[in-house]
């Protein structure tokens, strides 16, 4: 069942010239197994249990991942003696398999430099995480020549995307859906 926005959702699609155009492509279709639940049902038990934010007592850490809460801000800085103790969303996400960004990489350049481009996927995601440690790579998924990546934020995937586009050109694509509370983006060359 897909939850089809009443309005167009704004779309981004870059060209192989790095110019930005409209993407009028229909919904991409996301692979089981990577967290393809986004009913109505879901997507309301999602407001409730991934949004965290203003009923946390501070401080609070994650007992999965130690990531702090703090001043408002989730930080990797060390846990006060009083903390409070949760699950953190992005850690309730890879639990439950339900991802908030999707990023699809393909095409036969990725094939031919397959080390090279996971070096700059690693190494994104490694720099998001460190300042926003909700932002994560939650699993890989390779279907045929695609290589599906799942993220626990919406920032990762377009981060992701925008250093591969950067460092080898190709073509990028960013999609969100409504209200911008999910993001898929695909990066090909
Ligand atoms: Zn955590």
């Amino acid at each position: 069942m897909d939850a089809c926005p009443p309005h167009r959702p704004h779309n981004i699609f870059f060209d192989k010239k790095g110019k930005v155009t409209a993407d009028m492509s229909t919904h991409s279709k996301i692979p089981s197994g990577l967290g393809a639940r986004r009913d109505r049902t879901v997507q309301e038990y999602e407001h409730d249990t991934y949004k965290l934010k203003g009923k946390l007592k501070e401080p609070t850490v994650c007992t999965e991942c130690g990531a702090l809460f703090h001043n408002g801000r989730w930080t990797w800085n060390q846990k006060p003696a009083d903390a409070d103790e949760i699950t953190c969303p992005a850690c309730l996400r890879i639990r439950d398999k339900y991802a908030k960004g999707f990023l699809t990489l393909s095409g036969s350049f990725l094939t031919e430099h397959k080390e090279e481009i996971m070096g700059v996927v690693h190494n994104t995601e490694a720099k998001e995480k460190t300042e926003h440690p909700l932002s994560r790579i939650m699993g890989y998924e390779q279907q045929a020549a695609a290589l599906m990546i799942s993220t626990t934020d919406t920032h990762l995937p377009r981060r992701i995307g925008e250093a591969l586009h950067h460092a080898y050109q190709g073509e990028l694509k960013v999609h969100y859906d409504e209200g911008e509370e999910f993001i898929r983006v695909a990066w090909k060359r």
